[in-house]
């Protein structure tokens, strides 16, 4: 089965199979920064043709040299009051913007509003930021008071606890306590949703809809708010992701030791893949100590993943393309640019140099070949593939990545790039618009912090 190149195939099929009527058709705004170009036409500049007609544009950036490493922080603010102003203008806080999720919606600027209001280098404008927080996440939250599908409400990235959890962050952090603590318990209430196996009938364990993401984002939530999640709940949810993935890969008899399909395909990355329902497992504080059987099924899936890594440092985007030796998708969504969070988890819980060298290898993929055509985007973008570099940077203290990062930035503002990327069907959305980029650039602000957003491994 060919695996679809753009995870936004997924999210559109996944509407087409009916889980959510009432989710609107996906729709096409434009933005001012990354303009639509009215024919396809390749250029010859820095590119040859036959590159040009490749996934990625062709990386001829200086790459680091035991040079000083300084973060452009002028630029770097200019660059994200330029975005957030094309977002002001055309992605306005109204209901039918408030639809779609963490992924698409206005809960998404929300929590990049608030994502903000944490960066030391804009604290002077908090309180005005969380203002706006504020103003986006109302039409999300208006929305969710008829989005009362169970099935639809424990989803994290396309449902309506990721708009709870942001909620409940944001309320926090604006002294509506009583607030806060609303969002917080719709949220824990929700984990009854998903404690039955199969409560999605096309895959109940990945991030966007599925288990692992409700326990992603309960993690995510305790660690903003400081409140403690309901340690019972997430405990019975990961023994069922752990049994649910059992039970798939002895029926399927795959050798991996877990495995999960969704509409019926084994993704591996991060965005329905195993990768981030690993993540999720190994996550969960105290959880992988208490369940030594667990932990042994779940390192055992970690290797197994680890072996798919290709000679050039990529992974396989779904199990029936492990035999293709040209794994082409390099994302966040599918491919190295998502699994490397996992390898990064692996290295920090058994500080095996195993785990370190894959993401060595990704990163250096990255580099080459992770300036996507698809545009400035977290999901399937520069700037998810940006992330990479400070999460490397991070877990190895190095400067070479640093400098990534920053050369990453700097070519979201290329105008060969401008001219060249495609526009996402969401221009301003979290995952596939400039809300997410301006989280990326944020974080080029405070390297020691930055974390892709909802998968801060450290
Ligand atoms: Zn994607």
């Amino acid at each position: 089965m060919c695996v679809p190149s753009n995870l936004f195939y997924m999210v559109d099929l996944f509407l087409k199979k009916g889980i959510n009527q009432k989710w609107p058709t996906l729709r096409s705004r434009s933005s001012k920064l990354f303009k639509k170009k009215p024919v396809e036409v390749f250029v010859k500049t820095k590119m040859t043709t036959s590159v040009a007609k490749k996934r990625f544009l062709v990386n001829q950036m200086p790459d680091f040299a035991e040079n000083q490493v300084e973060v452009p922080t002028e630029q770097i603010i200019k660059q994200i009051n330029e975005y957030i102003s094309d977002i002001r203008e055309n992605f306005q806080p109204t209901e039918r913007n408030g639809k779609d999720g963490l992924y698409l919606g206005t809960a998404g600027v929300a929590y990049m509003y608030y994502h903000l209001s944490k960066v030391p280098a804009m604290g002077a404008r908090r309180e005005e930021l969380l203002r706006e927080a504020v103003e986006y996440l109302r039409p999300a939250l208006d929305v969710c008071t008829y989005e009362v599908n169970e099935m639809n409400i424990p989803g994290l990235l396309l449902g309506n606890c990721g708009v709870y959890a942001v909620a409940s962050a944001v309320f926090a952090a604006t002294g509506e306590e009583k607030e806060s603590l609303r969002y917080r318990e719709l949220y824990n209430d929700a984990a009854k949703y998903c404690k039955e196996l199969n409560f999605l009938p096309y895959g109940s364990d990945e991030l966007f809809v599925g288990r692992a993401g409700y326990i992603c984002g309960a993690i995510w939530m305790s660690r903003q708010t400081a409140k403690a999640f309901k340690t019972e709940d997430i405990f019975d949810l990961c023994r069922i992701v752990v049994l649910s993935g059992k039970q798939y890969a002895q029926s399927t008899k795959t050798p991996s030791s877990l495995m999960y399909s969704y509409y019926d395909v084994e993704y591996l990355g991060a965005g329905h893949g195993i990768c981030s329902i690993l993540l999720i497992l190994m996550s969960v504080p105290g959880y992988l100590d208490a369940n030594p059987l667990d932990a042994k099924v779940v390192q055992d899936a970690v290797d197994y993943l680890l072996s798919l890594q290709d000679e050039h440092g990529n992974f396989p985007a779904a199990t029936d393309e492990i035999k293709n030796q040209s794994n082409e998708l390099i994302h966040w969504c599918h491919g190295a640019g998502g699994v490397v969070y996992l390898m990064a988890k692996a290295y920090l819980s058994w500080k095996n140099d195993k785990y370190l060298k894959a993401c060595e290898r990704a990163a250096d993929l990255i580099w080459e070949k992770g300036l996507l055509r698809k545009g400035p985007g977290l999901c399937h973008g520069v700037a998810g593939n940006g992330y990479v570099f400070l999460l490397l940077h991070r877990l190895t203290g190095k400067d070479k990545y640093l400098h990534r990062a920053i050369k990453f930035s700097e070519f979201l503002e290329d105008a060969h790039f401008k001219q060249m990327a495609r526009v996402p069907d969401n221009p301003h959305s979290l995952f596939e618009g400039i809300a997410g980029t301006v989280c990326f650039l944020s974080d080029m602000l405070q390297p020691q912090n930055a974390a892709f957003p909802f998968l801060d491994v450290f």
